[in-house]
């Protein structure tokens, strides 16, 4: 019976109805303006703007080039310290390195697995110049405590966002908060344009700086006034974000149903753990995370393999953290991340998706409880 089931994968990319998609690129035959920051790449900022309740917005190609450049923008001198999660994916600390700093790991909190921010404050040094948080799961970090610190040291806060789309806490969006926040728009994103991002800030000066850093620098047709790269966001995919974004808030109601039903059941499963949210937070559950406690029957490995056999594909994220992959080991300061590591061995990322059905999800869940019993 099994082997006629399709394989349930992690995510499955939100689309728009393919008509919808079709009808909406068919100006761009008439225009043959297929990049260069036209009409969908401004419409798509400005309606970006509004749904994610920003002052600026910046588009960026994908979510990477969006972090590595807004670090870029603040203009670090080299081999400064930035003070850093390593319960991420990857790019985070592969924007920080890129731009010649040292990125520092601070340990996170196990109830949500965001930076511990109480341990922020003994990693400052005179080379410290920012901070790079992340809302991991769309988990909002502590805010208020992270600048704090961050205006008492004089620091930036750059907040990677990736996970936080249509995110709010008290009533504000993730993205004002800091200095800047980056969002990515990747296939796999609760909100997505194929590949894609975007920079939030409240600086308008920073605008001008992204924009030249996405355009070569280009600010006149003889006229090249900074060393910029290339990361502008194509049409093809600024209108596959216009199509999107007239669906997210059903596709976040959908993710909400799936996660509510996956949490009846695995808090019913012994050695099965969740994660917290923080109060006063709307959620867009992108991720469900579970932690395979040491009480559960089998190892964190283990039940991934054998959901695997089932076809059910989970994903350890974030496992290793980011300070222990072999780019970066024992090459930087901050190693003292027990919490961190220990999340990371422990958690599995659950399949959700808004077409995810009751049937999967029980499915799922059954064959989770079946090896605890
Ligand atoms: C997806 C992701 C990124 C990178 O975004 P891309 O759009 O894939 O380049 C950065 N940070 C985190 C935490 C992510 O999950």
């Amino acid at each position: 019976m099994e082997s006629e089931r399709d394989k349930i994968f992690v995510t499955q990319s939100s689309m728009p109805p393919y008509e919808e998609y079709i009808e909406a690129i068919k100006p761009l035959w008439d225009s043959r303006w297929l990049t260069n920051m036209g009409q969908y790449h401004k419409e798509l900022e400005k309606r970006l703007k509004e749904y994610l309740k920003v002052p600026q917005l910046s588009l960026m190609v994908n979510g990477h080039l969006a972090l590595e450049l807004t670090i870029q923008a603040m203009g670090f001198p080299e081999g400064a310290e930035v003070i850093t999660t390593p319960f991420t994916f990857i790019s985070t600390t592969h924007a920080i390195v890129r731009n010649h700093l040292n990125p520092v790991f601070c340990d996170v909190k196990p109830e949500d697995g965001t930076i511990d921010e109480t341990k922020i404050e003994d990693l400052v040094t005179e080379h410290t110049v920012a901070i790079v948080p992340v809302h991991v799961y769309g988990n909002v970090c502590n805010v208020e405590e992270i600048q704090r610190i961050a205006d008492k040291y004089g620091l930036k806060v750059i907040y990677d966002a990736a996970h936080a789309f249509g995110v709010s806490y008290k009533g504000k969006g993730i993205g004002s908060y800091g200095d800047a926040s980056v969002f990515s728009f990747h296939a796999t994103k609760v909100f997505n344009t194929i590949e894609g991002g975007a920079v939030t800030f409240s600086d308008r000066k920073l605008y001008d700086k992204l924009y030249n850093l996405k355009n070569f620098g280009i600010r006149g047709e003889e006229l090249v006034t900074e060393v910029g790269a290339n990361a502008k966001m194509n049409e093809f995919c600024a209108v596959m974000g216009l199509c999107n974004l007239r669906h997210v808030d059903e596709a976040i109601a959908w993710r909400k149903a799936v996660c509510g039903k996956y949490e009846k059941q695995i808090r019913e499963i012994p050695g099965m753990q969740m994660l917290g949210a923080k109060p006063e937070t709307e959620q867009n559950y992108g991720y469900f995370p579970v932690l395979v406690e040491e009480d559960y029957p089998v190892s964190r490995d283990e039940l991934y393999t054998r959901l695997r056999e089932k076809g059910i594909y989970t994903r350890k994220y974030f496992y290793p953290v980011t300070a222990d992959q072999a780019c970066f080991k024992n090459k930087y300061r901050g190693i003292e991340l027990e919490h961190a590591r220990k999340l990371a061995e422990k958690v599995l990322v659950l399949p959700v998706y808004e077409e995810l059905s009751d049937e999967n999800v029980h499915y799922i869940c059954d064959n989770i409880s079946e090896m605890s019993f």
